[in-house]
């Protein structure tokens, strides 16, 4: 009987995101690194924590007064529930602080006799009593719903499983009125990210409330998943899921989105090699708009839409020439950002970017011949949207087999395999931009800057923009 009971409080990870995120939220509240080292002693001391964080909003009227996080979070984590019941405002501290040990402490629990005697719908183990969505949040569940069809009893769990989902909130951001929670299949990644959300929302709660009218941050959510890539220690081997929710009466909202483990570890790649490193801060400055910084947006589109980063990078650089009148400088400390992110996330193959990239060094040394703006400018805008790169192709091959060209280059400036790259490919656009970009670097690793009237390149400022596909905020 004993082992029966035990089990209620042995704390397993099931297929549930949020109550993996709970599970480590957990262990970090009992200051052990993993949910396996939970014993049942350092489990109820853990679910002790928030039973006392939860009583301690008792002598609180308010949720905005010092002391009322939880309280406000209450609402919107578990409204109905009983520590934020309609009464509440004429109840005593000591009736609230009965009705929370009711419904949160583990020596509350049911007799095994009195057990649903089902499985619990996470854990498959013997499940200790119906709950239904005052305990479990819209997104805990497989199906994303925490309603009960009529005449249903609710969901079975047992206690470890639900006093996860009690735990949780402590491994998400809590603001704005939603929940935002890191999850990754991954335990190793996972174990940190939940560990420093419970920090924080410790700190938070424990913080006096303050009421500023500061403007939210762009992406702030897209972006602590983006800084925790890029803090982590380790290889990381699954994709990075960014979950908000609200389980309010009010208003019931859950998203859930995911950035790709191959980025995700690209990211990472950004801090652990040297290489990449280097570039970094110009790669996110060319991501930016005039009201989004560029790492909100790089983390942004690192989720929604990676090859908009190529095509923001290429644009940037291209806006730059057309602004200043010369070519970045910062060109080729990009280029093993630029070309790991094609292979490595884009997943072009290696054999197409180094065609690209040999492709790119003809026609820097074809472009380079003139010093005028001139031949530069027409190979960028026959990149715009609308523009005639084939025809451009068409007639600088003449060109190219005519004016001397280096040694070592041979005499066709786009054999056919170059062609099927940028004309007949499905990634066609990202090859052309990559081209774009190639073509910069080589030009300024070869010395070449455009020479004689900057104005004849004010109108490739159209190309720049023409490279990025229509995107909002
Ligand atoms: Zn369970």
């Amino acid at each position: 009987m004993a082992d029966v009971l035990d089990q209620q409080y042995q704390v397993l990870l099931t297929s549930s995101p949020l109550q993996r995120v709970g599970a480590f939220a957990l262990a970090s509240l009992a200051g052990v690194p993993h949910p396996d080292q939970l014993t049942v002693d350092l489990f109820k001391s853990a679910v002790d924590k928030m039973t006392r964080h939860l009583l301690a909003t008792a002598e609180v009227a308010k949720s905005a007064d010092p002391g009322g996080f939880w309280l406000g979070a209450s609402y919107m984590l578990w409204p109905n529930s009983k520590m934020n019941p309609t009464a509440r405002g004429k109840q005593l501290p000591d009736q609230r602080r009965q009705l929370i040990r009711e419904w949160r402490d583990w020596r509350g629990l049911p007799e095994p006799a009195a057990w649903p005697a089902v499985p619990c719908a996470y854990c498959d183990r013997p499940a200790c009593k119906w709950f239904g969505k005052v305990d479990i949040p819209l997104g805990a569940s497989v199906e994303h719903r925490n309603t009960t069809a009529p005449g249903h009893e609710g969901t079975p769990l047992c206690y470890s499983c639900v006093a996860s989902l009690w735990a949780f909130p402590y491994g998400a951001s809590l603001s704005g009125g939603r929940a935002a929670v890191i999850h990754s299949w991954d335990d190793a990644f996972l174990a940190p990210v939940t560990r420093l959300a419970v920090k924080r929302t410790l700190a938070k709660a424990q913080a006096l409330p303050v009421k500023t009218k500061a403007q939210p941050l762009w992406y702030a959510r897209e972006l602590a998943v983006l800084e925790a890539a890029r803090s982590y220690d380790r290889r990381i081997h699954s994709g990075v899921e960014l979950i908000v929710l609200s389980n309010s009466n009010k208003e019931q909202f859950l998203r859930v989105q995911e950035m790709g483990q191959p980025i995700a570890e690209w990211l990472r790649s950004t801090t652990t090699r040297t290489d990449r490193r280097a570039g970094y801060r110009v790669l996110v400055a060319a991501q930016a708009s005039k009201t989004v910084p560029g790492e909100a947006f790089l983390a942004k589109r690192a989720f929604s839409d990676p090859a908009a980063v190529l095509h923001r990078t290429a644009a940037h650089l291209l806006g730059r020439v057309s602004a200043e009148g010369v070519l970045p400088a910062e060109a080729p400390g990009l280029a093993p950002l630029v070309y790991s992110y094609c292979i490595e996330v884009l997943n072009m193959d290696e054999k197409d970017v180094a065609r690209i990239k040999d492709l790119a060094s003809r026609l820097a040394a074809l472009l380079g011949q003139d010093s005028r703006p001139g031949p530069f400018g027409g190979f960028m805008r026959a990149n715009a949207k609308g523009g005639d790169l084939y025809g451009w192709f068409r007639s600088q091959s003449v060109q190219w087999l005519l004016k001397t060209r280096p040694k070592d280059m041979p005499r066709t400036l786009l054999p056919v395999e170059d062609y099927r790259l940028l004309f007949d490919d499905e990634r066609a656009w990202s090859h052309r931009r990559l081209l774009v970009f190639a073509v910069m670097e080589a030009l300024v690793e070869a010395g070449w800057q455009p020479k004689g009237s900057a104005e004849e390149l004010e109108d490739i400022a159209d190309v720049a923009e023409s490279l990025v596909d229509e995107e909002t905020n």
